[in-house]
């Protein structure tokens, strides 16, 4: 088949690799669309989390062409989107070790799948390629994923790691699922409240469907980034406030906004009860702390490439929480995925207007490169 290889910062070859053979437990997807994700560009423009050799593209969506015999409810022509982290089964932790005795199994050497230590690639340092372990590496990372005309997935379970597209939504809009689960937790897992502010940096596509989901929960959505056609788009989603902050100062608006809060070291600050950090930038983050109340919440949803430095007693005397979008959901995966595929079929996050370029798996690089130019793209969707 047809696939786009990472090879590397700014490195992808189209190449005819081989089909991927599929297990009794499997299916098989004739990828239809397969979204860019922010963490995607990263591996584009840095070379990192991604791993050389493979094939990325995590957020998909395609039609069903071969079923495994021991695969139930799922058939060939069902239109689905897989979704990797769904599966997460902690089920054969040991309940005695370091992490399983601190109530975090999840970190549990029993649970999931260990490479057999044994074979060349094991003895090499390259655990990710044994074949013990490969069809439980992650998706589009360390296993082939939706920049492909082809991709499988393991294990296939409905209502877990694979989901039915509604038929009011297409293949393309049903690849922003993993963005818009994402967004579902992270919001959750800062806790909003009816009456709160809550302020969203960087709007990416997560960033928009972070926006989104928000303002569901809360009273005030205020939203900062630097490109003029997403603020735009942000504001026909529902964002009740947007800054353009190559403009102005988003602390000092948001203080207009929200108030000033308590001050411990003579500078005040913004009351924002929540921040839902998108951007990955240090400097938001900084602007972040000073935005938020005291006793507010800052969920870190952007990653940095690059790192951060922070007024760490502002952070203490505010109280502020830090909280890591990477720890557990407040209900089992699964679930936060089929709640983010209703609101996504309501209408209640709208993923179509975040649509801005389509391009043939051919154009993958072209694709990659007008998606870091944030001036011009969304979100970009790559149709093998
Ligand atoms: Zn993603
Ligand atoms: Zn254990
Ligand atoms: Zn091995």
């Amino acid at each position: 088949m047809k696939a786009a290889v990472f090879y590397g910062a700014k490195d992808f070859r189209i190449e005819n690799i081989e089909d991927p053979k599929i297990e009794p437990e499997d299916i098989l997807i004739k990828v239809k669309a397969a979204g860019i994700c922010g963490s995607d560009l990263h591996s584009y423009k840095e070379g990192i989390f991604s791993r050389r050799g493979f094939v990325m593209g995590h957020e998909i969506a395609g039609e069903v062409v071969e079923v495994g015999t021991k695969v139930k409810g799922i058939k060939v022509g069902d239109r689905v989107s897989p979704m990797t982290y769904g599966m997460f089964d902690i089920s054969g932790a040991c309940g005695k070790c370091f992490w399983c005795t601190r109530g975090q199994p999840q970190w549990c050497s029993s649970v999931g799948h260990k490479a057999c230590g044994e074979c060349g690639p094991c003895k090499s340092g390259e655990w990710w390629l044994c074949e013990s372990n490969q069809r439980h590496m992650l998706m589009g990372y360390s296993r082939n994923g939706g920049y492909a005309e082809f991709a499988y997935v393991p294990y296939a379970k409905l209502g877990f790691n694979v989901f039915k597209i509604p038929d009011n939504l297409s293949y393309a809009e049903a690849s922003f699922l993993d963005p818009v689960t994402g967004a579902y937790k992270w919001v959750n897992q800062g806790e909003p409240k009816s009456w709160e502010t809550g302020v969203v940096t960087g709007l990416g596509t997560i960033g928009l469907a972070v926006m989104q989901v928000l303002k569901l929960y809360v009273s005030k959505v205020i939203v900062s980034d630097v490109s003029e056609k997403r603020l735009k788009l942000a504001k026909e989603l529902g964002a009740d406030v947007v800054i353009n902050a190559a403009k102005e100062d988003p602390l000092k608006k948001v203080m207009e906004l929200t108030g000033t809060g308590r001050s411990f070291s003579g500078k005040g600050g913004g009351c924002a009860d929540i921040v839902m950090e998108c951007s990955g930038v240090p400097f938001v983050l900084q602007q972040a702390v000073e935005m938020v109340r005291t006793g507010g919440r800052i969920v870190l949803v952007g990653l940095f490439e690059h790192d951060v430095s922070l007024n760490m007693n502002h952070i203490i005397h505010k109280q502020i929480s830090l909280i890591s979008s990477f720890s557990p959901g407040k209900q089992p995966g699964n679930v936060d995925i089929r709640e983010a595929l209703e609101l996504m079929a309501e209408g209640k996050v709208k993923v179509k207007p975040m649509i801005s370029h389509e391009f043939p798996l051919d154009q993958t690089m072209e694709g990659f490169e007008i998606q870091t130019k944030a001036d011009e793209s969304v979100k970009v969707i790559i149709k093998p």
